[in-house]
């Protein structure tokens, strides 16, 4: 039998973390001792009082039967006190928030909602994957909106054609930024706001490195700002705040319409989260933002280790005030691919080559703050020697 995968799947862009992923392997096979900087993905276990709730919720055997769509009340009811407490943001629990199967479930699906066959969806570049790999699934188009070191890795939203403005569904926007660690100020989310009314276009914000701030510093939410609810919605996620990332819990909260949209896609694909993690993430939330700071702290550290044993190199980086990555420009000689792959192969560190988030990423290395300080001393010392 000819197997043959459909056009959506053909349409998606190659994936560029191959060439990476190939000689990771190869490397971990012959026993060496690598450092994977490359993952975004949280070192430190989920704190035990979360796990202690997940297991006691899973004793209860009213726990083990099919979750409700919207999720449980009490769930939306603590993420709309999170969120008062937090942006001073009012959500109606009923109508406002509802829960995700980790948030790349919710961004991977809302183009199904709102995006016919040619729409277009403007999405920034470079970025997190599932911006585009969910519009192209919905037959939607994408749209790049160049993320500049020039304009503070921001869209330059003036710089967006108007027929492809008023072409577009969905505009996606993520900060806290991963890949370039950039932050946006209230006045960017006014300006979004304004853009997106004009041109009748759904905002879809990812916030989730919210809680992962630096130096005093604390990103805002985009449901801060008036008109933000008549247009848009926010991602959240537990996975950063909470080092959860493996139990697939986050939420989208904000506009009704947009919501209860998403919510029907949903009622026809899966059947909620686990409704003993659901009572998990509730503990979670409930404990306030101390575990948030405590990380914070921590990945600070870890950042000034880098940024200042680059400096040392004369590798100048500029410290991110927010997520856990460092953005770095790539070496003279070397695009994102061989910098990526020279460093791999002479010094036993993963990280990630910018060109794999977008073609604008291209110029770039992506490094996770991902491991202890001292592992990421070592990844300099080693990293030092080759370059
Ligand atoms: C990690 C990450 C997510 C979160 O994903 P979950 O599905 O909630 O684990 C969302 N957006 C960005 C930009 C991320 O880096």
């Amino acid at each position: 039998m000819n197997i043959e995968r459909s056009d959506r799947l053909k349409k998606l862009p190659p994936y560029l973390f191959v060439e990476i992923d190939r000689a990771k392997k190869k490397a971990r096979s012959q026993g060496r001792d690598i450092i994977d900087l490359g993952v975004g993905d949280p070192d430190i276990p989920t704190p035990k009082f979360i796990i202690d709730e997940l297991h006691k919720a899973s004793l209860d055997e009213s726990t083990h039967r099919y979750a409700l769509d919207a999720g449980l009340l009490e769930l939306r009811k603590a993420i709309a006190e999170w969120y008062k407490t937090r942006f001073n943001v009012t959500l109606d629990p009923e109508t406002e928030i509802l829960p995700l199967i980790g948030s790349k479930e919710g961004i991977a699906h809302i183009p199904l909602a709102f995006v016919n066959p040619g729409d277009r969806v403007l999405i920034p570049d470079p970025c997190y994957p599932p911006y585009r790999s969910g519009t192209i699934f919905a037959g939607g188009e994408p749209i790049y909106m160049p993320l500049l070191e020039d304009n503070a890795f921001l869209p330059d939203l003036k710089k967006i054609k108007p027929d492809a403005a008023k072409r577009a569904k969905i505009i996606f926007a993520n900060y806290p930024n991963n890949p370039t660690g950039a932050i946006a100020s209230k006045e960017f989310f006014k300006d979004l706001i304004a853009f997106a009314k004009k041109f009748n276009i759904i905002v879809c914000h990812d916030a989730a490195y919210s809680e992962i701030n630096f130096d005093g510093y604390k990103a805002p939410s985009f449901l801060e700002i008036e008109g933000s609810k008549e247009i848009g919605v926010e991602f959240h996620s537990f996975s950063k705040t909470y080092n959860m990332t493996g139990w697939r819990i986050g939420f989208v909260c904000g506009n009704k319409d947009v919501i209860s949209g998403l919510a029907q896609v949903k009622s026809n694909i899966d059947s909620g989260v686990f409704t003993a993690i659901q009572i998990a993430g509730i503990a979670a939330l409930k404990s306030g933002i101390k575990n948030a700071i405590q990380f914070g702290s921590m990945y600070q550290e870890r950042r000034d280790t880098v940024i200042n044993g680059l400096a040392r190199l004369g590798w100048k980086i500029q410290k991110p005030k927010a997520t856990f990555y460092v953005w770095a420009h790539t070496l003279k000689g070397y695009d994102s691919t061989s910098l990526a792959k020279h460093i791999l192969e002479k010094a036993d560190v993963v990280i990630t080559p910018g060109v794999g988030f977008g073609t604008y990423g291209e110029g770039y290395i992506r490094i996770a703050l991902t491991v202890g300080k001292d592992r990421l001393a070592e990844a300099i010392e080693r990293i030092k020697k080759v370059i």
